[in-house]
C-alpha cells in the first residue's frame, strides 16, 4: 500500500485574512485589483513560499524575519525561491495590514511629529515617498522604514525584497510599503504610477504605521 502524504502538511503560511472588502478601498484602489492582487498573486507567492519549504520543513519553525535577515544561511538551492516567494508573502502581508478605507485614514499627532523630525514636513515626507515609487524601475516596493539608530527612512527595492533582507542596500524595520508592481495599479491607473502612488495617501492605515513605529 502506498502512503499519501498531504501536500498541505507543512504548509503553514496562509493568506492573512483582510480587515476589509474588496471594494472598500475605493475609488483609490479599485475592488477588482484588490480581489485578482489577493486571490492569485498573494496566494501564489504563498503557496509557492509553502512548496518551496517543503524541501527543507525544519524552516517552517523559523520565524521568516530571521530567515529574510539570513537568507545567505539557508540552503542554497531554495535561496532564490524564498527570497522571491517569502518576499512577496510577507511584503503583502504588511502592506493589506497598511491599508485603511478612507474615512479611517487619519495621520495621528505622533506619526505627524515623527516625520516633521525627519524629513521636515509631512509634504516633504510624501514628496521623497512619492519620488521613491516612481524612480522605482520596473517591479518593486517603496517603503518608509527606521534604521537600527532609530531614524526614518524612504528606500525602495526590487521584485519582492524588503528592508530585511540581509542585502538590502538601506536595511530597517519596515512602517510603510507601497507595492508598484503593474500588478498593483494597473487595471485602474494603466502607466499612471504617479497617480495611484497619490492615491495611496488616501488609504493609508496611519494607526498601523504608529505601531510599527514603537
Ligand atoms: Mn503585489
Amino acid at each position: 500500500m502506498m502512503l499519501v502524504v498531504s501536500t498541505t502538511l507543512w504548509a503553514q503560511y496562509k493568506l492573512p485574512k483582510l480587515d476589509y472588502g474588496y471594494a472598500d478601498l475605493e475609488p483609490y484602489i479599485d475592488s477588482a485589483t484588490m480581489r485578482i492582487h489577493y486571490n492569485n498573486h498573494h496566494a501564489a507567492y504563498t503557496n509557492n513560499l509553502n512548496v518551496t519549504l517543503q524541501k527543507y520543513p525544519e524552516l517552517f519553525k523559523k520565524d521568516i524575519v530571521e530567515i529574510f535577515q539570513n537568507l545567505n544561511e539557508i540552503p542554497a538551492d531554495i535561496q532564490t525561491a524564498v527570497r522571491n516567494n517569502g518576499g512577496g508573502y510577507y511584503n503583502h502581508l504588511l502592506f493589506w495590514s497598511m491599508l485603511t478605507p478612507a474615512a479611517k485614514s487619519k495621520m495621528s499627532p505622533a506619526v505627524e511629529k515623527a516625520l516633521i523630525k525627519n524629513f521636515g514636513s509631512v509634504e516633504n515626507f510624501k514628496a521623497s515617498f512619492e519620488k521613491a515609487a516612481m524612480t522605482r524601475f520596473g517591479s518593486g516596493w517603496a517603503w518608509l522604514i527606521k534604521d537600527a539608530s532609530g531614524k526614518l527612512k524612504i528606500t525602495s527595492t526590487a521584485n519582492q525584497d524588503n528592508p530585511l533582507m540581509s542585502f538590502a542596500d538601506e536595511k530597517g524595520k519596515p512602517l510603510l510599503a507601497l507595492d508598484v508592481w503593474e500588478h498593483a495599479y494597473y487595471l485602474k491607473y494603466q502607466s499612471k504610477r504617479a497617480d495611484y502612488t497619490k492615491a495611496f495617501w488616501s488609504v493609508v492605515n496611519w494607526t498601523k504605521v504608529e505601531e510599527f513605529m514603537k
